[in-house]
């Protein structure tokens, strides 16, 4: 209790705020993290199938397992947790969001500054040369893997599979409002996929106040986190703006 009236005092007084998302908060939508038994990345070692060297090696392979991702995250709806960050923009209190998840929930949610860090599921790129599609282009309930209209390669998700860099206009974004942040919420996030990992470390270094929510504590919780705020995020964060609206 003491916690939510403390950080909706924060959050009422802060003038640049932002968060972090991770697949924890979408995972009341229905996407698995990475830890969710039964879920995707059960079946789908990501070391594997979310590796750039394996999609350039066998992309066939690699598309099993982006048929299903592109599945998941298409049928996925926007949580409470989701509406919960969407409202706190309206309220003026959240200046952006830097997500790490590629499922698109936050523009669902209607959200309009979000950066994804890692790309969206929504769109298909050649590798080759570079030309990009809507996903919804393809019909791809058939599983008939998409090629390049211009070229004939096959296409690959606009998701940064590991090994690939972040696109440059998000990471830039991103560091800009990392250095200017004075609150950053941290949301479902385990925190060790760099470097969308390091955003609230530049973030505390320049002086933000980092509040996490988490169902467990995280490597941030004990050396730099503020105000850890334990439970699903689909119930603390419409909790925090019950407090932040009082
Ligand atoms: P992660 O799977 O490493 O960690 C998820 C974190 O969320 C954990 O700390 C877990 O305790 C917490 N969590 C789970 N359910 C929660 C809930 N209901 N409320 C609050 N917290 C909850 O995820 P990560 O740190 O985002 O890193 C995984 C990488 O995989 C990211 O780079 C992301 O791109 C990708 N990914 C994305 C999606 C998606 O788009 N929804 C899903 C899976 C993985």
């Amino acid at each position: 209790m003491d916690d939510y009236r403390k950080t909706a005092d924060i959050i009422r007084k802060s003038k640049n705020m932002i968060a972090l998302t991770g697949a924890g908060i979408s995972v009341e939508s229905g996407i698995p993290d990475f830890r969710s038994a039964g879920g995707l990345w059960d079946r789908y070692d990501p070391a594997v199938y979310a590796s750039i060297d394996s999609f350039r090696k066998n992309p066939e392979k690699v598309w099993n397992m982006i048929f299903e991702m592109i599945e998941i995250t298409s049928r996925a709806k926007p949580n409470k947790a989701h509406y919960a960050l969407a409202e706190l923009e309206k309220l003026k209190l959240l200046k952006a969001i830097i997500t790490q998840n590629i499922d698109n929930l936050h523009q669902e949610a209607g959200s309009s500054n979000v950066i994804d860090y890692h790309g969206n599921t929504k769109n298909l790129v050649c590798m080759s040369c570079h030309s990009e599609y809507d996903v919804s282009d393809f019909s791809l309930a058939e599983k008939k893997i998409p090629c390049c209209g211009s070229c004939g390669r096959i296409l690959k998700p606009s998701v940064i599979f590991f090994g690939e860099n972040i696109p440059q206009q998000a990471m830039y974004s991103s560091q800009r409002y990392a250095e200017n942040a004075d609150v950053v919420l941290v949301i479902g996030t385990s925190a060790i996929v760099y470097p969308a990992a390091g955003i609230p470390r530049t973030a505390k270094i320049n002086g933000a106040v980092i509040i996490e929510f988490n169902l467990e504590r995280t490597e941030l919780t004990s050396g730099l986190t503020d105000i850890f705020i334990q439970g699903s995020a689909g119930r603390t964060l419409p909790e925090l703006l019950k407090y932040i609206s009082q």
